[in-house]
């Protein structure tokens, strides 16, 4: 009999009882390989020494204080350091505990951003289908996924979904990945002008998309076309790291390599590494001034915000990243892991698309490589890969509802950039085992 509340009624999972490294330890003594980080969360692995000594020295010195009467010196050399590594033009970092807190902060940030200008009559975002930004009202409001949006739909703030950039199943015959991004970017400026180009706050969007459709990775230049339209009509440009950020993509941020500056970032799980909570939002200056010069204050706030221990642990995490190299190792690393998992999985018949970047990938499966056929949703693969990968050693994160939110299954990969090469590997067979298995299960 348990008292807590799981995530699923019907099942408790099994007890996590240690973990080190990239791996994690139940209960019974089973362990597991962690291809996934839980959620794209560990950056690090697990148990590392330096981040739990940061903490242990912070706890310390002071646990707590409310951001109401203090800052801290670990909350500010946090915010330097970020600020330092962020996209040109950030000046401050908020900090709260976790991605939806973030994103919340992020839409309520740019709302008063406009407030602040005399433009309240923006009131309005666009966001995209397939997307996920947490699961509170706000980030479910501008979240694409059908299926967790259903139940609450008439609580949720009013907000247009345009497509996301699916390569693999959006984009066109014959059309170049280039034109691709310049409709998906006409389809944009189509849905501001329908609303009222004064009306808008924000376009939202994960520059990789993430847990709903599994790693979707931009077509070249469709960001640019996306900032180009957002500058046109005045309409703030945020960007959803929280789960393709800091280093997960190679990059410390995703948007470096698709040559945009977003006026808002949100960061969270690899911040912090799973040490703490924390998520953080990196501001732009211009909207920092519009409210300092205003009323002087972010009309926000929760008893957690800058936690030290947590942003201890998150500057540990990220000064262990830059001390050991770790985002030119997951450069180094995604050609080869890229090649594993082509070799592992590409010839399986229920593989439909291998897609990814530095140590985050997904990987579509289909009941049909030349339809592209999804399997039947009352099927539920996804959870019969995540049994036999779980039985194999493996954990891995897949899910359903890729295609539209109800049909289709991925399985997304975020290791940790710790893993050796040999990680690497196991991982590619594993997961091509446990495929194997949920597959055959079902023929
Ligand atoms: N935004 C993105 C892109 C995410 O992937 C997630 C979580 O998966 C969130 C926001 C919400 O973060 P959290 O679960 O920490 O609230």
């Amino acid at each position: 009999m348990t008292h807590v509340l799981h995530r699923h009624l019907h099942q408790t999972p099994p007890v996590a009882a240690g973990a080190q490294g990239m791996t994690v330890r139940d209960a019974s003594g089973r362990t597991y390989l962690d291809a996934s980080g839980g959620a794209a969360v560990s950056s690090l692995g697990h148990g590392h020494a330096d981040v739990i000594a940061a903490m242990h020295r912070q706890i310390d010195r002071i646990a707590y204080a409310h951001t109401s009467f203090f800052t801290t010196d670990v909350a500010e050399e946090l915010a330097q350091t970020l600020v330092r590594g962020a996209p040109a033009g950030t000046s401050h970092a908020y900090f709260v505990s976790g991605g939806s807190e973030a994103v919340e902060a992020a839409l309520k940030m740019a709302r008063q951003y406009f407030v602040e200008r005399g433009e309240p009559q923006r009131t309005h975002f666009i966001a995209r289908r397939q997307s996920y930004h947490g699961n509170t009202l706000g980030a479910l409001a501008v979240g694409g996924n059908a299926w967790r949006r259903a139940p609450f739909a008439p609580l949720l703030v009013p907000a247009t979904h345009v497509s996301p950039c699916y390569p693999y199943r959006e984009m066109r015959d014959g059309e170049s990945p280039r034109a691709y991004g310049q409709r998906l970017a006409a389809e944009l400026e189509a849905a501001i002008l329908a609303q009222g180009a004064d009306r808008v706050i924000a376009f939202v969007a994960e520059t990789v998309g993430g847990a709903t459709a599994g790693v979707l990775t931009p077509v070249p230049g469709y960001f640019q076309a996306v900032r180009a339209v957002c500058d046109r009509y005045g309409v703030l440009l945020i960007l959803d790291e929280v789960m393709c950020g800091m280093g997960r993509t190679g990059t410390l941020h995703a948007c470096e390599q698709e040559g945009v500056v977003p006026d808002l970032i949100t960061v969270a799980k690899g911040l912090g590494g799973g040490y703490q909570p924390i998520g953080a939002v990196l501001a732009q200056g211009r909207v920092v001034e519009a409210m300092s010069r205003g009323s002087g204050f972010f009309q926000h706030g929760h008893t957690y915000l800058g936690h030290p221990v947590a942003c201890a642990a998150a500057l540990a995490v990220q000064q262990v990243i830059a001390r050991d190299g770790l985002l030119q190792k997951v450069q180094d690393d995604a050609p080869v892991f890229e090649r594993m998992l082509r070799g592992a999985l590409g010839g399986h018949p229920h593989v439909g698309d291998i897609r990814g970047r530095g140590y985050f990938w997904g990987i579509e499966l289909v009941a049909d490589r030349a339809t592209k056929a999804p399997f039947d949703p009352a099927l539920r693969l996804h959870a019969r890969v995540k049994r036999a990968a779980m039985d194999a050693g493996l954990l891995c994160y897949p899910f359903g509802g890729t295609v539209d939110g109800l049909r289709g299954d991925h399985v997304l990969l975020a290791p940790p950039y710790i893993a050796t090469r040999e990680d690497l590997q196991a991982i590619a067979d594993l997961l091509a085992h446990a495929i194997g298995q949920a597959t055959a299960a079902l023929a």
